[in-house]
């Protein structure tokens, strides 16, 4: 039973109050060697925010990054945080388990100077669309974002489609049906949603998945939030953070 302190005019009493049933989470594959990982006592670090407003440097660069087995095979094998290396693991061998088994990650940790090279390519590729740089430069900011402004970097957040690049398209699958109605199981949110592009700043991206662990990821996921807005809610001093 959880005791609530209630301050009285000369003494200090307790009162039961009830607590909220648990979520009660059913999984197909073994889940015990995960769950340490999936719900990482450490719950604040990978509640990690990264956005234009709350920026990381190029010093930034996480000390426990890991492959994942799940990389595309055309590519060299993707690193992340170990905690998202081994959630993704579980959540992957459930999708398997329930007929998604096209699906495989084709990005994750990118490094402040690999990030700021991807955002001038962007540039450079869209340039001849746009009357000036400024222009343009705000044209890609609505799907990449500029160096020490991407989640890529924190090795928390990953893209995973089953298609030659990743598209909007990827939403009409049944992969991402699935993906997308069990990700906060295995502690993933979907980091930029359709209708919340004026929180994010970023375009609808389906393919693009981001590790927060369970509770935090079941909260985000239960009641349609952003990241943005459970960090407004749960750590309201982050407004400060640069
Ligand atoms: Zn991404």
């Amino acid at each position: 039973t959880l005791f609530r302190s209630v301050i009285g005019e000369e003494s200090e009493t307790s009162e039961p109050v009830s607590e909220p049933a648990p979520v009660e989470y059913e999984y197909e594959i073994d889940i015990a060697p995960y769950l340490k990982y999936i719900c990482p006592d450490d719950a604040d670090e990978y509640a990690l925010l990264v956005n234009y407003d709350h920026r990381l440097t190029g010093e930034y660069i996480p000390g426990d990054l890991k492959e994942t087995d799940w990389t595309r095979k055309d590519r060299d094998k993707i690193k992340l945080r170990e905690n998202c290396v081994m959630a993704l693991d579980a959540f992957l061998k459930e999708a398997a388990l329930n007929g998604v088994t096209d699906v495989s990650v084709t990005s994750g940790y990118r490094s402040y100077s690999y990030q700021k090279w991807l955002f001038a390519y962007y540039v450079e590729q869209h340039q001849s669309k746009f009357a000036t740089r400024e222009e343009c430069e705000e044209y890609v900011m609505t799907f990449s974002c500029r160096e020490g402004c991407s989640e890529h970097q924190t090795g928390l957040a990953l893209d995973m489609h089953n298609l030659p690049a990743a598209d909007e398209a990827f939403a009409d699958t049944a992969s991402y049906a699935w993906l997308s109605a069990n990700a906060h199981r295995f502690g993933f949110i979907l980091r930029f949603p359709k209708g919340k592009e004026d929180i994010t700043g970023i375009s609808y991206e389906p393919w693009h998945y981001r590790f927060v662990g369970r509770e935090a990821a079941t909260i985000i996921y239960e009641n349609n939030l952003t990241l943005e807005e459970y960090v407004e809610i749960y750590y309201p001093s982050s407004a400060d953070w640069n």
